[in-house]
């Protein structure tokens, strides 16, 4: 599996031109049909070290619509390895939903658990009675937010030879955005729009950095980067509104870029939005699409909107 199907998109936005912006698209969506986008990117090492330990399999944990447990389900279906999910709620079950039904089908074991059990997820005692039962797995924190993570996301900007001035990006655990704030080079700020309500983005990213070994001086240049934008969760998590849907829905017809209303779109509106409150002007912008379709099957369902011109 390699990252070679992420081109660089320039998209010409007539909002856009008029200002002087140039907005360019990264685009980790076109990776892989089911592992895309981030999901990948933050999987890559954790698999690299779990092979070279010589493990069966992957353990990760995720909520009952997770990108990540699909990614990891996938990865190691085409991989060969053994897939162990624990899923948040213990009401839900292989035919809940779209996203673990699809697990299950590449062969993902699937483990329901309470809320309760569910937050031990990075206590080393549950972790060590999880591996009991399911020996010689490599464990992948929820989300895949580890260190593995993060500098698999830091290559994403190795592809791209150009500078920028601006890098967007949608932001779940923060690890995306953690590893893109190690691999900036010259003075690029790194805008992240959290899509959870209430969502500390420096202190997560923070946390995440100085799991590391980088020294402070460099995690303080990397938050440094940072400008977060806060008032674009549209509700919080996985919620979303018509204006939302809308919206991604005009920039699919637009320009041909499926974002979803999980993350890309909220992310791609609170670019669009600063723009239009003049609050940008002549300079060039990086937008990384993180995926993320996956996730907005089940959304385009719910509120019966289709957003992908089908
Ligand atoms: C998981 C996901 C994210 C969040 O990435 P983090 O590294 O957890 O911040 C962003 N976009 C998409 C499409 C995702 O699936």
């Amino acid at each position: 599996m390699n990252t070679s199907g992420s081109i660089l998109q320039q998209l010409h936005i007539a909002e856009l031109d008029q200002k002087g912006i140039q907005l360019f698209v990264k685009r980790d969506d076109l990776i892989h049909p089911i592992i895309s986008g981030n999901k990948w990117r933050k999987l890559k090492y954790g698999i690299q070290i779990a092979r070279s330990k010589g493990c069966d399999g992957l353990l990760t944990f995720g909520g009952a619509y997770s990108n990540h447990l699909v990614a990891t389900a996938a990865a190691c279906n085409e991989l060969g390895l053994s897939a162990v999910g624990i899923v948040r709620g213990d009401e839900l079950s292989p035919e809940s939903n779209q996203t673990l039904n699809k697990c299950q089908e590449l062969g993902m074991t699937l483990v329901f658990v309470d809320r309760m059990t569910y937050s031990l997820k990075d206590e080393k005692a549950y972790l060590e009675e999880l591996l009991l039962s399911c020996p010689n797995h490599h464990i992948v924190p929820e989300g895949g937010a580890d260190y593995y993570g993060m500098i698999g996301c830091q290559e994403i900007l190795n592809e791209v030879d150009e500078d920028f001035d601006q890098i967007w990006l949608a932001c779940g655990t923060g690890t995306t955005a953690a590893g893109l704030s190690t691999g900036v080079t010259g003075d690029a700020e790194l805008h992240v729009v959290p899509v959870l309500k209430g969502f500390e983005v420096e202190n997560t990213i923070r946390e995440l950095l100085f799991k590391s070994a980088y020294d402070e001086e460099f995690i303080l240049e990397c938050l440094g980067r940072i400008k977060s934008h806060t008032d674009y969760h549209f509700g919080g998590y996985a919620k979303y509104t018509d204006e939302l849907l809308q919206f991604i829905k005009e920039f699919y017809n637009d320009y041909g870029i499926p974002l979803d209303p999980v993350y890309t779109g909220k992310a791609m509106f609170a670019l669009m939005d600063t723009v239009k409150k003049d609050a940008l002007e002549d300079c060039k912008i990086l937008f990384i699409h993180t995926g993320g379709l996956q996730g907005a099957a089940s959304i385009q369902k719910e509120s019966g909107i289709s957003l992908y011109g089908n």
